[in-house]
């Protein structure tokens, strides 16, 4: 017999800082998961739509599934200095990228706690079609904030979450609340209080904070206008309109987390030295370097870190974006060389770029 108790303690000794159950079934808020693709707002990650069937019902990843493990992992590490993270030369970088790629660090441990559960279950951080933020919730690990992130009431929002879909019953054992004194592991919830109560109550500080006002209403992201959509998901050349309020992002973006108070007043250091940056620049690269950067020293920088998923052409677009915000005719001159880049996307953004620093009232 499987107990969450088990399962919890094997997570734990496997570096996970939250956990949470539920009998496997349809995915919690699957209609607003499917309105939200009917409006568009998922923008070009068409492999949303592709495996909405699977998201909305986990049961059809792994027929015969019949619970549900959710575990997350803190990546917040340290506050770093104010000034390097407001330098308008700098291009900041989000907080979940400073250190290792999460997924080299948490998939091999998803997969052994996977196999703990049984050999046939399946294991995913954001790399199968689960909508791990819905079962989370539903798991207990938190409340879904008005910004769409999964919030723990007592630690924030800066989490990997990871989900395992496994056939077996997992029992959940009534005194494992009272009892867990593991450190750091959320206690398992009581299966019969399950759904989580929203604790956002009247702030809507990451809705009026979003840079590109992303939110048209709350809990509900127009991904196509978030600069973590844009500096990422977005292969092609950034909208005109919403690049001068990208500010200096360059990778990702942290506003709609950094502004909220459980955030600010909960949040704690991961246990996991793998996500701190092991450079100061990590965060906040000066924006002069990146313009230089051939494909080889992009690839040598950010070598074992999620940024590779930008490539170098994206980094360098979304460089140039926060170069143009920046105005200062110091990286006119870098600039002026990528006009010539063999990346068509990069020369476009660096003749934007040029427009906004030499005209600024010219450009949007
Ligand atoms: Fe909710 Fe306020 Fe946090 Fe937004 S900033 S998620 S409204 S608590």
């Amino acid at each position: 017999m499987l107990t969450s108790r088990l399962v919890a303690e094997r997570a734990l000794e496997l570096g996970f800082d939250l956990i949470g159950f539920a009998p496997a079934g349809q995915t919690p808020g699957a209609e607003r998961f499917l309105n939200w693709l009917r409006a568009g707002y998922a923008g070009e990650m068409v492999y949303l739509e592709r495996s909405a069937d699977k998201r909305v019902d986990p049961r059809l990843v792994l027929p015969g599934a019949r619970s549900i493990v959710l575990v997350g992992v803190s990546y917040d590490t340290l506050s770093p200095p104010a000034e390097l993270l407001t330098d308008p030369a700098r291009g900041r970088i989000a907080r979940y990228a400073w250190g290792a790629d999460y997924h080299d660090i948490l998939i091999p441990r998803l997969r052994r706690l996977g196999e703990f559960v049984a050999l046939e279950s399946r294991a995913y951080v954001d790399t199968g079609p689960v909508i791990e933020r819905a079962w989370a919730e539903q798991c207990g690990l938190g409340f879904i904030g008005k910004n769409t992130c999964l919030i723990h009431r007592t630690r924030g929002s800066y989490f990997f979450l990871g989900a395992i879909l496994s056939p077996v019953e997992i029992i959940e054992e009534r005194d494992f609340q009272a009892d867990n004194a593991l450190p750091g592991v959320r206690p398992t919830p009581d299966l019969r209080s399950r759904k989580a109560k929203c604790g956002c109550g009247a702030c809507s500080r990451c809705l009026t904070a979003c840079p590109t006002n992303a939110f048209p209403q709350p809990f509900v992201l127009d991904a196509r206008r978030c600069i973590s959509y844009l500096t990422i998901e977005l292969k092609g050349s950034i909208p005109l309109e919403l690049r001068p309020q990208m500010g200096n992002w360059i990778f990702g973006c942290d506003v709609c987390q950094e502004v909220c108070p459980y955030v600010r007043q909960y949040a704690r250091p991961t246990r996991q030295p793998a996500f701190y940056p092991l450079e100061e620049w990590r965060m906040a690269p000066l924006l002069l370097d990146v313009l230089r950067w051939d494909r080889a020293t992009f690839h040598a920088r950010f070598k074992g870190t999620a940024v590779l998923r930008a490539k170098r052409r994206g980094l360098l677009r979304n460089a140039c974006v926060a170069a143009g915000n920046w105005g200062s005719p110091q990286a006119l001159p870098a600039l002026r060389a990528l006009l010539d880049d063999e990346e068509p996307l990069v020369r476009e953004h660096a003749a934007w770029a040029i427009a906004r620093i030499s005209a600024p009232q010219s450009t949007f």
